[in-house]
């Protein structure tokens, strides 16, 4: 079945078009990829499907809702995280990691703060020593497991991933990457990732889509781009 659609989708910025009649379909479970050079519209695409930027045309369905591109909605926020390439963008830095992951549970209703921060932090591998330290005290890793944390914590079903490991060490993202392969196994969730590593999405992708000035060229098995290397 069908976790998102993106239908005929058009995102223009002064007359520009970022997007330009883009179509996506992922299904449940599956890790869909997005790569292509930069300035194409992936970043463009990810904040499309959230919400966090209208569309002028086209249609959005995620879980079998529709979505109305023209004004922004933030009832999908819940049900589609993001995890951002910069954990300094999205973390801000005089928040300890309590209240980082206290933020959203209490944005989207959720009891049972304690207990869920506790199990945030179990599953990203960071103990509750962690709980009180700000944000500007964790290195890069740590502070993407947060966000990680931040994104898992409400339970969502699909999680977008724009360049999740590019600002990290090699050592650090594979660890990342486990982690989150870990979470989308137990917790059966969509992955759409952007990354313009091969390397990072054949380890995590079955499909991709191929991006080029606003248009999706091309939407194959990731074997097919790993056989044009
Ligand atoms: P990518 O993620 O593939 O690098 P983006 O989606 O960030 O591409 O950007 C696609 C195009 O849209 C680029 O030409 C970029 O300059 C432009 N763009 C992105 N965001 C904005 C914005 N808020 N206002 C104007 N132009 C934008
Ligand atoms: P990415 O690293 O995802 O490709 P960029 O570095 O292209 O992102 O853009 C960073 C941010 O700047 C994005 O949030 C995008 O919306 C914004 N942006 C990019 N191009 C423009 C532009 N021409 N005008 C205004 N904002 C832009």
């Amino acid at each position: 079945t069908t976790a998102l659609s993106v239908r005929d989708m058009t995102v223009v910025y002064n007359g520009f078009a970022a997007l330009d009649r883009v179509s996506v379909d992922v299904s449940h479970g599956e890790s869909f990829g997005i790569v292509g050079e930069s300035g194409s519209g992936k970043s463009t695409l990810l904040r499309a499907v959230t919400g966090l930027t209208c569309f002028q045309e086209g249609s959005l369905t995620v879980d079998g809702r529709s979505y109305d591109g023209r004004k922004r909605d933030t009832s999908f926020y819940r049900t589609v995280q993001m995890v951002f390439q910069d954990p300094y963008g999205s973390l801000h830095p005089r928040q300890t990691v309590d209240r980082l992951l206290l933020e959203p549970l209490v944005i989207h209703g959720f009891d049972e703060v304690d207990r869920r921060i506790a199990r945030a932090l179990d599953e990203v591998g960071l103990g509750s020593g962690f709980r009180f330290r700000y944000s500007h005290q964790l290195s890069g890793g740590q502070r993407q497991r947060v966000a990680v944390a931040r994104a898992l914590i409400v339970e969502p079903k699909i999680l977008l991933l724009d360049e999740p490991t590019s600002a990290l060490d090699a050592s650090i993202q594979a660890e990342i990457l486990n982690l989150l392969e870990q979470a989308r196994r137990d917790r059966h969730l969509t992955f759409i990732m952007v990354s313009h590593d091969l390397g990072v999405i054949s380890h995590m992708c079955e499909r991709v889509a191929v991006m080029k000035a606003g248009e999706v060229v091309e939407t194959v098995p990731v074997e097919a781009l790993e056989r044009r290397e």
